[in-house]
């Protein structure tokens, strides 16, 4: 398409540069020879127009390639990230990014989120909806700057809990203040630019779907994420389908059973991703083989890596961490039948952890329905890096009918 792309570009300065001249058109100076030229570049801008990949295409009325773009947010627990994206999934603008906690903590001036009134909950979650458009407002003069100019489709954001079917939240477990909250609605009559919602997901899945590896998977896959939390969506046949992966109950999850899930249920594999595991680490700090001098900074990465270093009680906390997950992996993929499962998130890319996974999940016993190679090879660790942003435009380019699976 290279080719295609630059000789489009040519034509289309060219169709300008003729129509540039005032009256040009209408006033004679174009003769019978330079009216067919002219017929001939439109033409061909126009051939051009439909062959850019890209989502780009040609406004005769001005005269320019114009670029269909989208504002993307991603909103967690932890991180606000705000962007625009094209087509191609080319993140187009600086991402911007802030702390969702640290704005929550600042408006209601608490040094912990839990337990807060009705009053703060609602000043917590109007911090963030005023950061938000803050930010939006900024990557729309951004994208406004650029040498191609755009066409801003929508805003699109991931969101990282349910939602209804209209978009309204249902709950955020890692973001506080947003239950039955209508955050599209909210963000379009902030910025007057239409604007949805998505799970976060169902963004990562889509982002995967269409950017990613996912493009050379025929029939069902599965996406999940292990960060904070443990989640995932499978698409089985056209349709995407989430999955509390999670929330699937696990044997080795009960072991640990005064560690409570973000579900507020007890057992739950999501207990040995990235929020639960310092909390099962500090409670079976008896079992220790060397103290650790700050154990206020005991995060999951901090815990992969000792286990990396060949640290005993830590080497069986991420083993067991690994075993819980790939068995809710596991139990999943019996039912949604995929046949690859990507890996993303903080934790889920962590390459030490990915390949215990991976070792871990082709030992488990091999469910019927799948081949030894297939079992062997499902697990693959996800490829686009901004699955939230990704996602959101990947669904906003899906709904205006550039991208299909
Ligand atoms: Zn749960």
């Amino acid at each position: 398409m290279g080719v295609w792309a630059a000789t489009g570009r040519t034509i289309v300065q060219e169709y300008r540069r003729v129509l540039a001249t005032p009256g040009a058109l209408y006033s004679g100076q174009i003769g019978i020879a330079g009216r067919a030229k002219l017929a001939a570049y439109k033409t061909a801008a126009l051939a051009t127009a439909w062959l850019y990949p890209e989502g780009r295409k040609i406004d005769l009325r001005r005269q320019a390639i114009i670029e269909d773009v989208a504002i993307v947010w991603d909103l967690g627990g932890t991180n606000l990230r705000v962007s625009a994206v094209n087509a191609s999934g080319e993140i187009i603008t600086e991402i911007l990014k802030a702390d969702t906690e640290g704005i929550q903590k600042r408006a209601t001036r608490k040094d912990k989120l839990e337990d807060l009134t009705a009053v703060e909950l609602a000043d917590a979650r109007d911090a963030v909806v005023a950061e938000m458009t803050r930010m939006i407002l900024k990557v729309k003069d951004a994208v406004g700057h650029r040498e191609i100019p755009v066409n801003i489709l929508n805003i699109a954001g991931s969101f990282a809990g349910p939602l209804t079917e209209k978009g309204t939240v249902i709950k955020g477990p890692n973001v506080v203040g947003f239950e039955n909250y209508d955050l599209a609605q909210t963000l379009m009559r902030n910025t007057s630019i239409p604007s949805f919602i998505i799970n976060d997901a169902v963004a990562g899945a889509r982002s995967e779907e269409f950017y990613g590896l996912g493009k050379s998977v025929t029939g069902n896959f599965g996406w999940v994420t292990i960060s904070t939390g443990f989640g995932g969506t499978f698409r089985v046949g056209k349709s995407l389908v989430g999955v509390e992966v999670g929330h699937l109950p696990s044997d080795i999850a009960l072991g640990v059973a005064d560690v409570e899930c973000g579900c507020t249920l007890f057992g739950c594999a999501e207990v040995f991703a990235g929020k639960g595991l310092p909390l099962i680490a500090l409670k079976e700090r008896t079992q220790w083989t060397h103290p650790i001098v700050d154990e206020s900074n005991l995060h999951a990465r901090a815990i992969i890596n000792m286990a990396n270093g060949g640290d005993p009680y830590f080497s069986q906390l991420v083993l067991r961490s690994a075993t819980a997950i790939a068995s809710a992996i596991r139990t999943a993929a019996i039912i949604q039948r995929p046949k690859k499962v990507f890996v993303s998130g903080s934790m889920g890319k962590n390459a030490v952890f990915f390949k215990k996974l991976q070792a871990v999940f082709t030992a488990l016993p091999r469910p019927m329905m799948f081949s030894e190679s297939e079992w062997q090879t499902m697990l693959v660790m996800a490829e686009v890096a901004e699955p939230g942003l990704a996602g959101a435009g990947a669904e906003t380019f899906r709904r205006a009918g550039y991208l299909a699976a």
